[in-house]
């Protein structure tokens, strides 16, 4: 029997709309489905397919402000980061859509014959999304994984399913044959949990928490099915006294308060070196009293909401008193769920504000001594997704890059997510990479033929 799910728009805490979830037997019935247009889609002809894709970009493209105004809707996105995903989706898309021609193999010397290699489709990919950034990090899973002929299983996060949603309706529109790319709304512990139990879903892609990351792969390793994990992240953003304080401190509330911190890229730990801590401290308050909290639909907003009443309580038992609350920005009253940036200053190493994702506007700052001091404290952590160097040294931005374990640093910026360039984290924030270049060979096996020239 399915049940419904009632969507909540988090700034006004009013349901927007009701969606089916889908039951096991019904997600059995999809898998079947994807099965079977494997069948035909993995012989569509390179440039045929490469034209789809193409087709399926340009469809996003002309719906991107209707995408936009329903991820503000759906989650409380500002209209301008959400304008930034839809745009993102596009262009993830039309990049993949190089990749059918390019699927090239290679040719081996080796004695008596010729060796080649191919990559071969995996067969069905189910990919499994979080609600934090829902469109973008769908399209980093199910693009490369439709160009290397694949079909695609796309599960969105209970509490946002609406642009997921959309997009299966716009690659139909676009041309991608039926059942190719299929969204399929429901639980995670009903959907989500189906692909990784299923034979016949042959890879699972899956970003959201650590904790849920585990049991996925736990559930993969009993199939010998291929997983590409993309978990939490705990980053640091580390400013040498030598480098350009007033750009660092003005950047570094973007860096953590993006999507009100929902974001596994947050560099939600500041260090600062001791000989600039307090000035540091001064331009930071001012930057993070300037930002502008309110109406996502509103062009000035710069942040939005949290997306629900448990992420709110979750992120307020990190700040369980003022004591250690050095200073706050400001936050709408009334309805939606509304939680200030807000800066700690813990003095217990220990502290679990340093160590735990915190998945909100909350950030904490530490002082550092030297180079050593600073690799020690970034990499005191489980996690190594992302982070950020800010220093005028050349040789110490790359000593850093080498030494904080994460898997994207950027320097003298807050870039992580490029789609041009390998994502994916270190340690507990996941395994495998998304994008880049190579990303559609992580939806293939290789496969290597002999063939004997012996007369
Ligand atoms: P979550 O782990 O609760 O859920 C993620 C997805 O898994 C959802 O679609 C959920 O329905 C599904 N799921 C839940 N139980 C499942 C099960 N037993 N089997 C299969 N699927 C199941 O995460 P969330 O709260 O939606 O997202 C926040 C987390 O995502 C944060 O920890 C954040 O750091 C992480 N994240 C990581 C990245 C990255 O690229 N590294 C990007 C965004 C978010």
């Amino acid at each position: 029997m399915t049940s419904t799910y009632d969507v909540i728009n988090p700034a006004t805490e009013e349901v927007v709309t009701t969606v089916d979830l889908l039951d096991e037997s019904a997600t059995d019935e999809a898998i079947s489905r994807a099965r079977k247009a494997f069948a035909s889609w993995r012989q569509v002809s390179p440039n045929d397919r490469a034209r789809l894709l193409r087709r399926f970009a340009d469809a996003v493209d002309a719906d991107g402000e209707n995408l936009a105004q329903l991820e503000v809707t759906n989650s409380g996105h500002t209209i301008g980061s959400a304008r930034w995903e839809a745009g993102n989706v596009r262009d993830v898309i039309a990049y993949y859509s190089g990749a059918p021609e390019r699927l090239i193999g290679q040719q081996i010397p080796v004695a008596d014959g010729i060796d080649v290699t191919f990559h071969e489709p995996l067969g069905v990919v189910g990919a499994i999304v979080p609600w934090n950034f829902p469109m973008p990090i769908a399209s980093w899973a199910f693009a490369p994984a439709l160009a290397a002929g694949n079909t695609v299983l796309l599960k969105p996060a209970e509490l946002t399913p609406l642009t997921a949603m959309r997009l299966a309706e716009l690659a139909l529109n676009a041309g991608i044959p039926e059942d190719v790319f299929q969204v399929l709304p429901g639980k995670g512990s009903v959907v989500g949990q189906r692909f990784v139990d299923h034979a016949d879903v042959a890879k699972i892609v899956f970003t959201g928490s650590t904790e849920v990351g585990r049991q996925v792969m736990a559930g993969c390793a009993a199939r010998i099915k291929p997983v590409t994990l993309e978990l939490g992240g705990k980053s640091a953003n580390v400013v040498f006294a030598d480098a350009d304080l007033e750009q660092a401190a003005t950047t570094a509330p973007s860096s953590v308060f993006d999507n009100a911190g929902q974001d596994c890229c947050a560099r939600s730990r500041i260090l600062v070196q001791r000989g600039a801590y307090d000035r540091f401290m001064e331009l930071f308050e001012v930057a993070v009293k300037r930002v502008v909290v309110g109406d996502p639909a509103e062009e000035r907003a710069e942040m939005g909401p949290l997306i629900s009443a448990a992420q709110r309580e979750r992120v307020g038992s990190f700040v369980p008193d003022e004591e250690q609350v050095a200073f706050r920005g400001s936050a709408p009253d009334g309805a939606g769920f509304w939680y200030p940036p807000t800066v700690l200053t813990p003095t217990d190493p220990k502290d679990r504000v340093l160590h735990e994702e915190i998945f909100g506007p909350v950030v904490a700052v530490v002082a550092f001594d030297d180079e050593a001091d600073a690799i020690r404290i970034a990499n005191d952590s489980e996690f190594g997704l992302s982070g950020s160097i800010w220093t005028r040294d050349v040789g110490r931005a790359l000593r850093m890059s080498r030494g904080i374990e994460s898997g994207n640093l950027s320097v003298n910026s807050h870039s992580s997510v490029r789609y041009w360039t390998p994502f994916g984290g270190f340690k507990s924030s996941g395994l495998g990479r998304e994008l880049g270049p190579d990303a559609p060979f992580a939806f293939t096996e290789t496969k290597n033929v002999f063939i004997s020239t012996k007369e």
